[in-house]
């Protein structure tokens, strides 16, 4: 470079150091002060008009512009990590993991394989990960972006070792339908694999559920043994543990044994769910986990690892491998545990080549927590949703539609046919309040209140002054449509 290097490039070192203290003074503020803040606030629409239309300038800036839109960009986050936050699944980051995504930073590797300390560190998490669903030896797997790329890569691998031609080189046209089996409740992501894998959304079979909202074993063994006789080509179950809507968990084990029967594979979603497995309260409905061929577990869900860090584990990494191997001759290298390559690529058993360094930020979080802190967070989410189910259930004004994991699904009580309105509004209002922040969905096609318990430093308060808020802003908001 001729000339004064551009950017941070040439920011002498002491720069550097200040200036980096005063980012690292940053992120730990807005980590410890979040319950000074309002839960949201909207973006100001002179900002936002900024932000839409400002042009790329041609010369850089120095620290002291990067720190001020830092300080911005702080401070309008979605909600997410304040101890009111209780919508959909966005906990806080672990303290550790992010210290770590700035040594990851630092580090910058690729992580598409080699002989480098991301690749032991990543293959250690994932047998931790393993352990965690007692899966058998020999089982495997590798870090994703997150649940919804898990799920791409294991249909990925259903997909194949359910064709008896090669799905790689022919794709899926002119052979008979390959049939995927789920309930309604199942995450969108499931479909969207679906539909990019070429198997098609109407290929994926809707098997009915109990009034728990829990996949009917029987029903499923009796659709998949009709369709075999001429509908298709039943390929996948997807299980899961602990629907995103209620925290349904469905029966894993006995799906488990119609898939054994039946020749299927065994994709368990628990993106969300399956570190409940640490708890004596779900232990036993989650023990199916490890007989599942794959199973999707996101640690920036409940493990709390900063995003993003998703996980897939796999029973046979080698269903992986003949899926998704590709090695172009500039990546061929033998395997020599003192070599450059000491064991195969994980960019052969999924999708992305280059790849961050997830595993040094899960590593941190699981690491420094430890197995019983990890257990005890987790129950610690699951009393607050207790807590809110009771208080619900004590108050006239509430009604309890659903509980499940650390979810729990009610509505405000309105005559039925302003019923939805009442609670769209009631949410809206608590949402730009500031106070707390809830999510809707709809249960039954009705809309109703969900909230979700993902956060270490929620405290039992915090639930109850919820209960209040809602039940004072849905009494306001009914009143309005009065
Ligand atoms: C979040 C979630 C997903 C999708 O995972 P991403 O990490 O968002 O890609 C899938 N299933 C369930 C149950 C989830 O909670």
């Amino acid at each position: 470079v001729t000339g004064e290097l551009p950017g941070a490039w040439g920011w002498p070192e002491e720069t550097l150091r200040a200036h980096g203290e005063d980012v690292l003074a940053l992120a730990l503020a807005h980590m410890a002060e979040q319950r000074d803040r309002a839960v949201f606030r909207p973006v100001p629409r002179a900002l936002a008009e900024r932000w839409r239309s400002e042009p790329w300038p041609a010369d850089g800036c120095g620290p002291e512009e990067l720190l001020a839109e830092l300080e911005l960009a702080l401070e309008y986050p979605f909600g997410n990590g304040h101890p009111r936050f209780h919508a959909w699944v966005n906990p806080p980051p672990d303290r550790a993991g992010a210290l770590a995504a700035l040594a990851a930073a630092a580090a910058n590797p690729s992580c598409a394989g080699g002989n480098q300390s991301a690749l032991h560190l990543e293959r250690e998490v994932i047998r931790w990960l393993g352990e965690m669903i007692n899966q058998r030896s020999g089982g495997g797997g590798l870090l994703t972006s997150g649940g919804s790329m898990a799920a791409i890569v294991a249909l990925g691998a259903a997909r194949s070792r359910g064709s008896d031609f090669d799905v790689r080189a022919d794709g899926l046209a002119g052979s008979p339908p390959q049939l995927v089996y789920a309930s309604a409740e199942a995450h969108s992501s499931v479909v969207k694999a679906i539909e990019l894998l070429g198997i098609g959304s109407r290929n994926l079979r809707v098997v009915p559920t109990d009034s728990e909202r829990r996949i009917v074993p029987a029903e499923l063994e009796a659709m998949v043994r009709e369709d075999a006789d001429g509908k298709g080509t039943p390929i996948a179950v997807v299980a899961s543990a602990g629907t995103v809507n209620t925290g349904a968990i469905d029966p894993i084990e006995e799906i488990a044994d119609v898939c054994a029967e039946q020749g299927l594979w065994l994709h368990v979603d628990g993106a969300y769910g399956a570190p409940a497995i640490l708890t004596e309260r779900y232990r036993e409905a989650l023990t199916g986990l490890a007989r599942a061929d794959s199973v999707a577990l996101d640690p920036h869900k409940w493990l709390y690892v900063p995003v993003d860090a998703g996980a897939l584990l796999v029973r046979d990494p080698e269903a992986l491998r003949e899926a998704f191997s590709l090695v172009p001759p500039y990546l061929l290298t033998g395997v020599d545990p003192d070599g450059v390559t000491d064991a195969p690529w994980i960019s052969e058993f999924g999708i992305e080549q280059t790849r961050p360094f997830r595993a040094l930020r899960v590593w941190a979080a699981l690491r420094c927590t430890g197995r019983d802190g990890y257990r005890r967070l987790i129950d610690h989410d699951l009393d607050l949703a207790a807590r809110l189910g009771a208080a619900v259930r004590a108050n006239p004004a509430l009604e309890l539609v659903a509980t499940g994991l650390s979810i729990v699904c009610f509505r405000y009580r309105a005559e039925s046919e302003r019923s939805g309105a009442v609670q769209r509004e009631l949410a809206r209002r608590i949402q730009l309040g500031g106070e707390a922040f809830l999510a809707t969905t709809e249960l039954e096609g009705r809309p109703a209140l969900r909230a979700c318990f993902v956060n270490p430093t929620t405290t039992e308060a915090d639930v109850d002054s919820l209960v209040e808020l809602v039940t004072a802003t849905g009494a306001a908001a009914a009143a309005d449509f009065d």
